[in-house]
This record gives structure tokens, sequence and C-alpha cells, in this order.
């Protein structure tokens, strides 16, 4: 197995509280790798701890073959990992393009997260940036509102865009958290094919917190189960689901 994100022995306590048990998983490069769990079993500890937000107690991150734990966030976006967050406030007053725009992909990642929250520091005008975001944009199939303001968008036209980021800084592993969370059906299976598209045709890899089941049984090979802290299930959806222990303990009857 090539793992690209290697998680090995991990832990993480909160007071008296542990969130993260001496949790080892991993993710296979090229995969889109699923995580669920009932709530409070640590997998968005797990994934902060993963993307930088938070450094572990004790144990390993492992990062394209390299020790990268306790790094930052931009330090691993440097490293071509990405964790998707909502468009920031500030941006709804921009169109759906020039929120692309916003993210050039030559830049670092430090100076690159500086730009996400500093919309005077754009480089407009660089027709290079334009043409990548317009290709992003053609990509995801919202060419039609790429003049809209972003704040005009609705819920998973909005979650789109945040995928187009990624793609404008060539991030090759992406971690989503509840991207199916207030989106209607109809741009859920928008954002499952454009995920599916970015990973069979972009060869990106992708690690996903979700809810939504069959979101999670249509992209995602393996599914890796979570439970008090520690990884109790791995393996496709169909196995997860035919598994009596775990569908008594997590998915009720
Ligand atoms: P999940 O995402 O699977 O619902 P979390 O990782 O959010 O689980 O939480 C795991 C446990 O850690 C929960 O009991 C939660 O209340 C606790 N927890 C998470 N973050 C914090 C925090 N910042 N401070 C204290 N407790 C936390
Ligand atoms: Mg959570």
């Amino acid at each position: 197995m090539d793992a690209v994100i290697d998680v090995r022995g991990v832990s993480k306590r909160f007071g008296g509280l542990t969130a993260v048990n001496n949790c080892s998983l991993s993710v296979e490069r090229g995969s889109i790798t699923g995580l669920i769990g009932p709530n409070g079993a640590g997998k968005s500890t797990l994934f902060n701890m993963v993307a930088g937000n938070i450094v572990p107690d004790s144990g390993t991150i492992m990062f394209d073959g390299a020790d990268v734990t306790g790094l930052k966030p931009h330090e691993l976006f440097r490293r071509g990992m990405l964790r998707t967050f909502q468009i920031a406030h500030e941006f709804s007053n921009m169109t759906a393009l020039e929120n692309l725009m916003m993210v050039p992909g030559d830049q670092p990642g430090e100076s690159l997260l500086n730009t996400w929250f500093r919309p005077g520091r754009v480089a407009a005008n660089d027709a290079a940036v334009r043409q990548k975001a317009l290709d992003v944009i053609d990509f995801l199939k919202l060419a039609h509102v790429k003049n809209e303001l972003a704040g005009n968008l609705s819920g998973g036209q909005k979650k789109l865009l945040e995928l187009g980021r990624t793609m404008m800084v060539d991030a090759h592993v992406v971690l989503l958290d509840e991207v199916a969370a207030g989106v209607n059906k109809t741009l859920l299976q928008d954002l499952a094919a454009n995920i599916e598209r970015m990973n069979t045709e972009l060869g990106y890899t992708f690690f996903v917190i979700e809810h939504d089941m069959d979101l999670i049984g249509r992209l995602c090979d393996p599914v890796i189960v979570m439970a008090q802290g520690e990884k109790i299930a791995e393996g496709p959806m169909e196995e997860i689901r035919a598994n009596p222990e775990i569908v008594e303990a997590y998915f009720g009857s």
C-alpha cells in the first residue's frame, strides 16, 4: 500500500477526556477514503491533527513519507495537503470567478493563506491565473455563474467553489469535512461527480468525513469507522453495512 497519509498511534486528550486514543489509520494515494462514526468518536479531532490545526499529544503523522507531526496548515499546504473551508464572509461580494482568482497557483503556502484573507492582495490582472480560474470553473460546470457574486450562490455552488480553490493551488490531497451539510440533493450529485472526476481524471486523493451515508457509499472506498477515539473497522461500504456489530452500534437497526 502506498499511504499518502499515515497516522501512527496518535492520541489527543482534552482535559480528562481522551478524544483520540492511540489511533492508527492510513489513506492510500489515489483513494477517496471515508471516515465515519458516531458523534464524539474523535473524527474531527483526528482530522484537525492531520490538517495541522491541532498538535497530537503523542504519535506520529506521516504525509508523503515524511514526518509532519506538528506542522502548521500552511506548511502542509506547501506539501500538497489542503483542507477546504467555508468561503469567508468578505469574499461574498466578489464573483465566483474572482473568488478562484484569489488563489494564485504559484505562491508559497504562507502568502497564499494570507491572500485568502486579504482580498487587496489579489493579482487580478494576472492572465494566467484568470485562465486557470476559467478552466477550473468550466471543469466544475459553474461557467454559467462565474460572474455571480459568491454570496448569491446556493450552498451547493459554494461547496463547488471551495472544491475549485483546491484545484487552483494544485493540492493533491484534499480533506473534506462534511461537504454535504446544507447542500440540496441535485447539487450533492454534482458535488459527488466532481469529487469523482477530480479523483479519476486528475489523480486527487480525498479524505472525507461525512454523515450522509449514501454519499459515503457512493464515493468512498475504503470507509474507516471510528468509535471512542479508535479505528474499529475499515473496508468497502457494503462490508461495513453488512457487519452486524457496526450496524447495531452506529447505524441503528
Ligand atoms: P466527532 O467529530 O467524531 O463527533 P470530535 O473529535 O469532535 O468527535 O470529539 C471527540 C471528543 O472530544 C468529544 O467528546 C468532544 O466533546 C471532545 N472534544 C473535541 N474537541 C474538544 C475541545 N476543543 N475541547 C474539549 N473537548 C473536545
Ligand atoms: Mg465532528
